[in-house]
């Protein structure tokens, strides 16, 4: 169920509003990486009236279960942050802008404001590209496929040392020894 406010009427008589709520995870339609299915996004807006439309100051928080990009566990990360988007009632050009510290958006229907979908992209925004349960993760070993996070191996270095070009010259000289 999408959530929507009617900004018109909300700041009818007022040049500012604040709005704290909590929407359920699974509410957002996200996409499948986010399994953190039972909780809550905590959510903070202050929005302002403007001549050509609202300034909406967005805070997010919530702890997401995501997968590590690197060893494929799933871990929690908190996940927090702020936003600033001006939802303009006049046309952009491209529809969408965005400068240093705002993004600049259409405002398509002023009496039904989708704040769903502004959550939904402020959760992107706010995840981090590369999702790591810890900054050293050692990942997954591609000779052996263990986790070395759990059970370290020295495959790598292995495959390195035979693979290096002073081990293929021993190869050689040791043939020639042979000889
Ligand atoms: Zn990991
Ligand atoms: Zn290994």
């Amino acid at each position: 169920m999408a959530l929507f406010i009617n900004l018109k009427n909300e700041l009818k008589n007022e040049n500012y509003i604040k709005k704290d709520f909590s929407v359920p995870f699974k509410s957002l339609d996200l996409p499948k990486e986010y399994s953190s299915k039972d909780k809550d996004v905590d959510v903070q807006m202050h929005i302002f009236k403007e001549k050509d439309g609202y300034l909406v100051s967005l805070s997010i928080k919530s702890d997401v279960q995501l997968e590590c990009d690197r060893c494929l566990e799933k871990f929690n990360m908190d996940l927090k942050g702020t936003s600033n988007v001006f939802l303009s009632k006049k046309k952009l050009s491209g529809g969408e802008l965005q400068e240093d510290d705002l993004i600049a958006k259409e405002l398509e229907d002023e009496e039904k404001f989708n704040v769903s979908e502004l959550l939904r992209e402020e959760i992107l925004i706010q995840t981090p590209m590369k999702a790591l349960c810890d900054e050293d993760c050692q990942g997954i070993c591609p000779v052996c496929g263990n986790n070395k996070n759990e059970n370290p191996c020295n495959c790598e270095e292995k495959q390195k040392r035979e693979n290096s070009p002073f081990a293929k010259l021993q190869v050689l000289l040791d043939k020639k020894k042979d000889k």
